[in-house]
């Protein structure tokens, strides 16, 4: 299959890889149909997080069709269109049952600061993304949520990272009706967040930019 492919800060390319197998009982393989470049994606292409490795995909916002199913999955069927959200999570343990998915000790067990991410080095665990045809997603019946009839697959691929991360940024905020709200920054995550503030109630939203200086 094609992918994305890091072969070192700066440097992507496509490459042919070997499809992804299930390795795990509770494993799906998706066909992926949409997929973003996310602004945090950049801060593996200019190599700032540690080990990322070369050879890994990136990719931790896609939308796709189940190719293959695990033993173990229950709520999915070959052929169902899902979204995946970008955090990989047992949804049994510890972190994942007070709703702390982010913080998904099994599916990152060598990590003491984060759960697995698809597509976000080897510090989140080292799963491949979804920049490819196709993905890997561990605990099928966990993340993925299946996309409702009607949804475009722009608005569910949104609901992979970029409206829940600045709609938890506008509830972390503790939003009342009528607040004056300010955002800094105006990227995707930013511009969510502030329409989420609509969403709590806020009366008036201010977004600010700035120029953000690259180390
Ligand atoms: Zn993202």
């Amino acid at each position: 299959m094609k992918a994305m492919n890091y072969r070192g800060p700066y440097r992507v390319r496509i490459a042919e890889k070997p499809l992804p197998e299930i390795q795990h009982p509770q494993d799906i393989i998706l066909q992926v149909t949409r997929a973003c470049i996310c602004g945090s994606d950049l801060h593996l292409y200019r190599g700032k997080v540690p080990d990322t490795r070369v050879g890994t995909t990136f990719g931790h916002e896609f939308i796709g069709v189940v190719r293959e199913i695990g033993t173990q999955v229950q709520n999915l069927k070959i052929g169902d269109k899902v979204l995946v959200p970008f955090n990989i999570s047992c949804g049994k343990f510890t972190f994942c049952l007070q709703g702390l998915y982010a913080y998904c000790q099994e599916s990152n067990a060598m990590s003491a600061t984060v759960g697995g991410v698809f597509g976000y080095s080897h510090l989140a665990g080292g799963f491949d993304g979804g920049q490819a045809e196709y993905v890997r997603v561990p605990y099928g019946d966990v993340g993925p949520v299946l996309i409702p009839e009607g949804m475009s697959d722009e608005d569910a691929l949104l609901l992979t990272d970029v409206v829940p991360t600045g709609y938890s940024a506008a509830e972390m905020g503790g939003i009342k009706k009528g607040d004056t709200v300010v955002v800094f920054g105006a990227g995707p995550i930013g511009i969510m967040a502030a329409r989420c503030a609509w969403l709590f109630g806020a009366a008036r939203v201010g977004v600010a930019t700035f120029k953000w200086r690259q180390i």
